[in-house]
């Protein structure tokens, strides 16, 4: 293979889907293959993160509004965590049962650091799929719903500047939903940074419930607005 990693641009060894392979059902995998978005990859960037992927899979399918596909997953999930109680510990840090509505539910820490750098992954396989090369700015991930319920003030003036400056840049732009093979696992839309179109602003969406904005950083955003 000739072609160049999609993240690093060192020679490609394989194929990296985007989102993660393991996000699909087995069972609907034939149904969908042909369509799903694939990018040229190095080994450091597809299999050598594989246990980043089964990460992101699980805290995606866990969210409350995920829907059928994930379920099926989360009975793989439990016969997984009978088996070996370090994959649940690795994933999910301090959970505790809470009830919502008649619902009884859990919720859990998990690592941001880590789950950020996954969908940055991502981000720059659907980037290099549409401009057909590598991405070269920072990445700001926001988990969307999340943002309502942030409780420390500082994180959460941090999160209401970025949209402030965001929003600069999308006055007159507007998301456009990009067909998917497969939209009850993943779908997303795009924007475009106004008079810049290099620089792209994702929003994902997985298993029809989490919502995950993928915008430039903070810092690229106010380089690009000093010209
Ligand atoms: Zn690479």
């Amino acid at each position: 293979m000739n072609d160049k990693c999609y993240y690093c641009g060192e020679s490609s060894t394989s194929i990296e889907h985007v989102p993660p392979k393991c996000f699909f059902p087995k069972e609907d995998r034939s149904s969908y293959k042909i369509d799903l978005i694939t990018v040229p990859s190095c080994d450091k960037h597809n299999l050598e993160k594989s246990k980043d992927d089964e990460f992101l899979r699980s805290i995606c399918g866990s969210e409350l509004s995920a829907n059928i596909k994930a379920i099926q997953y989360e009975k793989i999930f439990r016969s997984l965590i009978r088996r070996d109680a370090s994959l649940l510990k690795a994933t999910m840090k301090n959970i505790r049962p809470v009830s919502i509505g008649i619902n009884q539910t859990c919720v859990f820490n998990y690592n941001k650091e880590r789950f950020n750098q996954c969908i940055v992954n991502i981000a720059k396989g659907l980037y290099f799929n549409e401009y057909k090369k590598q991405c070269n700015y920072n990445w700001q991930i926001v988990n969307i719903k999340e943002i309502f319920t942030i409780s420390s003030t500082e994180s959460r003036n941090n999160a209401i500047g970025y949209f402030d400056c965001l929003t600069q840049f999308l006055n007159k732009n507007r998301f456009d939903v990009i067909q998917t093979s497969a939209p009850s696992v993943f779908q997303y839309s795009r924007a475009n940074v106004e008079k810049y179109s290099s620089y792209c602003i994702y929003k994902l969406r997985f298993y029809e419930g989490i919502e995950i904005l993928a915008a430039p950083h903070l810092k690229t955003l106010k380089n690009i607005s000093k010209g």
